[in-house]
């Protein structure tokens, strides 16, 4: 053989693919005829591509398929919707026919559109179906509250309407802050993101039902209440999230956290009850405070316990320098 297998199979890429000069591929040839090794190593070389075709081909198969099932999806839900509309046109007709003009109409119409946000929004939506589906469930169970408020002439709507918010943010809000196309936007702060949208709704909601009662007394009573727990919640967060210790200290802090907050707070309607029951004379006694205390000691000792462990650890890594 006139050259070694090394240059042979140097060559062999750029012979499969036929771009090498024609000098070249005469020597290959001619190696070829001669050395099964390098027929061998040439043969794998078009097995790779064969292996190449089929991923190919594989991922041909499966974007074919995947716009196959939005066609579907989206052809299923104009026909749910065609469906949907049977029962607001009859709705319609009779409400027209029966009443001097459109009232309780509006009602199913939006009732419909509550049941078509969880069917057909998901199905016609081509990309972020969750997130569209929850926007649109949302809006419509919002327009649904407010028409049958205008109906029945309550005044309960921005009540009703901010609970909802509030419950659906505490359910959805980690679904929404951890996908895309949220998650990219929010990246590190993904955590805060959700603890704000909380407290916004958790807030909009106190509003509305103190400016619903019209008790003089509900804004600064609320305001006891609630302030301690979200001031809680937050501590509980910030500590988990952003202090750098261990599990140990961190759960200490935490229970302390609670402890105190919790004490303050039963202090507070011990106190406010006490006033009442007695006309301000005081014989004050809360029955929540030792178990206040208590929890309180049990987060300090286990603050003191995991900084004895960081302490410990420090001591270790200085040794170990
Ligand atoms: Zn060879």
């Amino acid at each position: 053989m006139k050259y070694n297998c090394d240059l042979i199979s140097d060559l062999l890429p750029l012979y499969k693919d036929e771009i090498c000069s024609e000098a070249s591929r005469k020597i290959v040839e001619e190696h070829l005829a001669e050395c099964p090794d390098c027929k061998k190593i040439l043969n794998s070389l078009n097995d790779v591509t064969i292996d190449e075709k089929i991923v190919k081909e594989k991922e041909e198969v499966i974007n074919s398929q995947a716009k196959f099932f939005k066609r579907k999806s989206a052809f299923a839900g104009s026909i749910i919707g065609l469906i949907f509309s049977i029962p607001i046109l009859v709705c319609l007709i009779v409400n027209l026919a029966t009443g001097a003009g459109l009232t309780w109409f509006f009602i199913v119409l939006a009732a419909i559109l509550v049941a078509a946000s969880l069917i057909i929004v998901p199905l016609m939506v081509p990309e972020n179906k969750m997130l569209t589906t929850m926007a649109a469930f949302t809006a419509s169970l919002m327009l649904l509250f407010g028409v049958i408020n205008i109906y029945t002439q309550g005044r309960w709507f921005f009540v009703a309407a901010a609970s909802t918010l509030f419950g659906l943010t505490m359910l959805f809000a980690p679904f929404i802050c951890f996908r895309r196309p949220v998650k990219n936007y929010l990246k590190k702060s993904k955590g805060l993101a959700i603890m704000c949208a909380y407290t916004a709704t958790f807030t909009l909601m106190m509003l509305c039902i103190g400016l619903h009662v019209k008790e003089p007394m509900f804004f600064p009573m609320a305001f006891a209440i609630a302030m301690p727990l979200v001031a809680m919640a937050w501590a509980i967060f910030a500590t988990i999230r952003y202090i750098r210790a261990n599990a140990v200290l961190k759960t200490g802090i935490c229970i302390t956290a609670v402890g105190i907050l919790t004490g303050i707070l039963s202090h507070m309607t011990a106190m406010a009850s006490v006033k009442e029951a007695t006309n301000g004379v005081v014989m004050y006694s809360d029955p929540w405070l030792p178990l206040m205390l208590s929890i309180g000691s049990i987060g300090v000792l286990l603050l003191g316990i995991g900084a004895l462990i960081s302490a410990f650890k420090k001591g270790n890594k200085n040794e170990n320098k």
